[in-house]
């Protein structure tokens, strides 16, 4: 198995956590010519030059970059921030930012980006999309406060100061197989042709190899065994960490259930190996952690 990361994977920071603590330290860093923000607007990223080459477009902090700092870490030793700029009408004419770039959605761009900064732009929409989305507390509802450089949520009611941490919610994805075959499905929402393999959240109380077992019978009604991880993704449209397994069929009659997918069926490894991608059929983007699991399983026959 390859150890090269998934695409969003290899965030290039040192995360300096024990940073986080240091007010002192982070206004000096804010301050410092070194600082660079990476601006996010509406869960976009802003980037600069074409659709299948965009580049990451860092800034130096100041006029126009009104909004709380998220600290993320340390690019070699220069201090690297994100901006949440989501009440800007129109943030690409803001001071500092005109005629520098563009926002654009990351699963767009992302995928043709350079690796690791497409990977630095994923952790940056994760960390605004989180704070935006824990404005109040959960458990009595009073504004919740920023703390610990964008890490930490904080309830302003003394009298429940409640801590909130970034979640980040797993979910698994499998290929299943019997030796020589394997079962891809299609949801409607998939591009024309694209047939991928079985995915699902883990619920509260549940194992991965128990969500893999689960999702696997309630998509196709059928039994695994052998469940093997392999690698994962972070996948932070919005929250997810995506954890790719492996598994054996021990029932072969599928039968999709209602809600999940519109077919689904067996392919066998000279199939996936011979085939020529089309309208008809084809698998996941490159970029995506189903193509590597059927990468490496078609590779192993
Ligand atoms: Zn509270």
């Amino acid at each position: 198995m390859s150890d090269q990361p998934n695409v969003y994977a290899g965030v290039p920071l040192d995360r300096a956590a024990l940073r986080r603590k240091n007010e002192d330290w982070l206004t000096q860093a804010w301050l410092s010519p070194d600082a660079r923000v990476l601006p996010v607007w509406q869960t976009r990223s802003f980037v600069t030059g074409p659709a299948d080459a965009a580049r990451a477009v860092l800034v130096p902090p100041g006029a126009g970059l009104e909004g709380v700092p998220i600290f993320l870490g340390l690019l070699d030793e220069d201090p690297i921030f994100a901006v949440d700029l989501s009440i800007a009408e129109s943030p690409e004419t803001l001071p500092g930012l005109e005629g520098l770039g563009r926002f654009e959605d990351l699963r767009a761009v992302g995928p043709l980006m350079p690796e690791k900064e497409g990977a630095l732009c994923a952790y940056a929409r994760g960390m605004a999309w989180w704070n935006a989305r824990h404005r109040f507390c959960g458990v009595c509802g009073a504004p919740a406060a920023s703390a610990e450089a964008g890490h930490v949520r904080i309830c302003t009611d003394p009298a429940c100061a409640t801590h909130h941490f970034p979640r980040t919610d797993p979910a698994v994805i499998m290929l299943v197989h019997d030796g020589d075959r394997v079962v891809l499905g299609r949801q409607s929402r998939f591009p024309p042709g694209m047939h991928s393999v079985l995915a699902g959240f883990v619920e509260p109380g549940e194992s991965l190899e128990e969500t893999v077992a689960r999702e696997v019978m309630e998509e196709v009604g059928l039994t695994v065994t052998d469940v093997r991880y392999q690698s994962s993704q972070p996948w932070p449209f919005p929250s997810s960490l995506m954890l790719g397994f492996t598994a054996r069929a021990t029932s072969f009659d599928i039968e999709t259930g209602q809600d999940e997918l519109e077919s689904a069926q067996w392919y066998s490894r000279d199939f996936l190996r011979d085939h020529s991608p089309g309208e008809e059929f084809r698998l996941p983007r490159r970029d995506s952690i189903a193509h590597r699991l059927l990468a490496e399983w078609i590779a192993a026959g």
